[in-house]
Parts: structure tokens; C-alpha cells; sequence
């Protein structure tokens, strides 16, 4: 199924779909906000520490990168935690 590329990407789809789907579901149970940001949030391009957006960092091989703003070293995964946290407080508020 893998190497058939269109149905990979049905599958990968539903999948996220469903994670989603479950993640509110479970949310709205437990009495918690479920807040969505943009699909395109540029999350591991901009520098938390900033604001700066680095695309030269866009290739998922790059997993850590330093600003060249404010010299502040970023492991990839996290500075994108980091901002998606504060996009969807900032969309609560
Ligand atoms: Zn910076």
C-alpha cells in the first residue's frame, strides 16, 4: 500500500483525521479547550525568542537551527511546540 504514493497519502490523511477527530472528541469530554490553528502556521520557521522567520529551515532534514536575528539555538520540534502553544493561547484570548 506504501508504494502506491496516492493511497499512502489517503491513508496519512485519515490517519491525521482521525487523531484530530479524537483529540476534540476527548477534549470536549474532559471538559478542556481544543483550539486549531492554520494548517500553514509557519511553527518551525519562526524563532520563538523574536519572532524572526527563518525559511531556509523549511527542509524537515533540518532538526536544529540557530537565529541569525538573535543567535538563539533552536531544536526544531520544540522552537514548533513552543509557537503553537502561543498561537492558540493567543487565539483563546
Ligand atoms: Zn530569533
Amino acid at each position: 500500500m506504501v508504494k502506491n504514493h496516492n493511497l499512502a497519502k489517503s491513508i496519512s490523511d485519515a490517519s491525521w483525521y482521525e487523531l484530530t477527530r479524537q483529540l476534540e472528541y476527548k477534549s470536549k469530554w474532559n471538559g478542556r479547550n481544543y483550539i486549531k490553528i492554520d494548517r500553514f502556521y509557519a511553527s518551525s520557521q519562526l524563532c520563538f525568542s523574536c519572532g524572526y522567520k527563518n525559511t531556509n529551515v523549511k527542509d524537515l532534514k533540518v532538526r536544529d537551527w540557530i537565529c541569525p536575528f538573535c543567535n538563539t539555538k533552536h531544536d526544531r520540534d520544540i522552537n514548533a511546540a513552543k509557537n503553537i502553544l502561543a498561537e492558540g493561547l493567543r487565539k483563546v484570548v
